[in-house]
């Protein structure tokens, strides 16, 4: 019965983000609101509930050997598959560069997002939160994709998606999202799944008030699918999916009886470990109050930024409304009396221009229109010198612009483009420029409308006989390197080529091949679902 109740107010709540003005939703972030104080008490019980399953279980590690092999049996699989993720990850082939119908010299990242200096900016900053004391090892991986996530592996492996990154203000948002993450792995969560999936049957059976539950579970049954439908039961099928994996029969239905989202309470815990660790750096964590409201607002704009959420939209709320309790009580003369807290660095901008452009790109290609439009204007403002933040910028505003103004926005980024572009990679810029001209209607304009379809065809050959036929042997992240010394003010920069190798690499051949990791080998009968965060 919970769970269906528990699957309608979802429902409710969600609908009601869905259709509440700004100022309506702020107020659901009260303390004092009733829904809160009800979220409230059900979080506290789910705590409550989690921690004696937890004690049971880590008791039970440690006393019953049979149950130690289960566990360890278990995690074992978990570690392997997710070594295989990882190398999935590690070995995506590079983007290189395609041309598609409009003459876009596109490069779609996948996998792991290739700059470099970004992607090390992103590791410094979430190394320098691990604790000195940490016995474990952790890595910080950005991974080019859109939609805003962030995923946490037992390798240590922290994934932050450049969607998400490029919704942040600030470092202090940053070092939040990442430490959230890092938590998972500090607190051996993988591991603690392992345990609690299997010691939860014992567990039940040993507590007689859930004993007394079995008829309503039982009744309830169909009710399970509701949740689903509802999006509420990722624990519950994530124990069917490990149950399967063991061959050990731990369902839904127990699961159901619990009636207890660890991933709530794992959730919970990591944020407010988050909290603490940002704080104990002197980061500014109001920020995390801000991330919150943003990440609500971007949802709101395009439902799906909220695709691969730090969990659902009923949690964003909740999370808000705890950590407005942390700042605003908990910790706040700890707050005081820190004094001034860092909010940012000066190279988060100089990184977020690159990743914007690059993510705002790989938006626009999913129509993902209002990420791409922020994002590249982003992009411009703070790499005012770099052709494809003004080119991609212009391709949005010509696409999704309404007004006469918003057309005019997009023959100016256009004309930056070209002024910008000394090595003619986004020489489409050309052919919307001619565009433009032509809709003037004047044949004062014929010339110079000619001149820019003729640039146009000329850069297009010029790319397909120079670079095309070197493109698999030059590294496929040249254009960082072209980044590179653009940023140091060398605009003009290309590898040289001595003649004698042109031949030889002239028809050097793409690896097709997909590389596997070894450890893939090992049978399987179903893969271990990941968890959302
Ligand atoms: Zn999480």
């Amino acid at each position: 019965m919970t769970r269906i109740l528990r699957a309608l107010s979802t429902a409710a709540a969600v609908l009601a983000i869905a259709v509440a003005p700004a100022q309506a939703q702020r107020n659901t972030n009260q303390p004092n609101d009733a829904k809160t104080k009800e979220q409230r008490a059900r979080a506290e019980r789910d705590a409550r509930q989690y921690e004696k399953l937890k004690v049971f279980a880590l008791n039970q590690y440690q006393t019953d050997l049979d149950f130690r092999d289960e566990v360890d049996e278990h995690f074992d699989e978990v570690q392997r598959q997710h070594s295989v993720r990882a190398f999935d990850n590690n070995v995506a082939p590079p983007a290189r560069p395609t041309v598609v119908h409009d003459g876009d010299r596109l490069r779609l990242q996948t996998g792991l997002y290739d700059n470099k200096l970004v992607a090390d900016y992103i590791n410094r900053v979430g190394q320098r939160l691990v604790a000195t004391d940490s016995d474990r090892l952790f890595a910080f991986r950005l991974v080019a994709h859109p939609i805003p996530f962030a995923d946490t592996l037992s390798t240590g492996t922290i994934y932050i998606s450049t969607g998400l990154v490029s919704l942040l203000d600030n470092e202090a948002q940053l070092a939040y999202v990442l430490a959230h993450e890092m938590a998972h792995v500090q607190f051996d969560h993988w591991k603690l799944k392992s345990a609690l999936a299997l010691a939860q049957e014992d567990f039940a059976a040993k507590d007689g008030r859930r004993r007394a539950m079995w008829g309503a579970v039982l009744g309830a049954a169909a009710g399970a699918t509701v949740g689903g439908m509802a999006g509420n039961s990722t624990t519950a099928v994530q124990a069917g999916a490990l149950g399967a994996v063991l061959g050990a029969g731990i369902g839904m239905a127990w699961n159901s009886a619990m009636s207890l989202d660890w991933d709530t309470v794992q959730e919970n815990e990591a944020d407010s470990f988050a909290f603490k660790t940002v704080l104990n750096r002197s980061y500014d964590v109001r920020e995390v109050r801000t991330l919150y409201a943003n990440l609500q607002n971007a949802v709101r704009q395009d439902q799906r930024v909220g695709l691969g959420f730090l969990g659902s939209r009923r949690r964003t709320v909740e999370r808000l409304a705890n950590v407005e309790e942390l700042i605003g009580t908990t910790f706040k003369s700890e707050i005081d009396a820190k004094g001034k807290l860092t909010v940012t660095d000066p190279e988060f901008v100089r990184v977020m221009a690159t990743l914007k452009r690059d993510n705002g790109i790989m938006a626009l290609y999913h129509d993902m229109f209002q990420l791409a439009k922020v994002n590249l204007e982003y992009a411009r403002q703070n790499r005012p010198n770099d052709p494809a933040a003004h080119y991609y910028y212009g391709k949005v505003m010509k696409l999704v612009g309404r007004t006469e103004e918003d057309r005019k926005v997009a023959d100016d980024a256009f004309k930056r483009a070209i002024d910008f572009d000394h090595r003619e990679r986004n020489y489409g810029a050309h052919f919307y420029r001619a565009l433009a001209l032509m809709n003037q209607k004047n044949a004062n304009l014929n010339h110079e409308i000619a001149k820019e379809l003729q640039d146009y065809v000329m850069a297009s050959i010029r790319f397909q006989s120079e670079e095309t036929a070197h493109a698999n042997a030059l590294p496929a992240n040249i254009d960082d390197m072209y980044d590179y010394l653009t940023e140091v003010g060398d605009v003009n920069w290309r590898p040289v080529i001595p003649d004698a190798l042109k031949g030889a690499i002239t028809n050097v051949g793409i690896q097709n091949q997909k590389p596997e990791s070894p450890l893939r080998t090992t049978p399987t009968t179903k893969p271990v679902v990941p968890v959302k965060r």
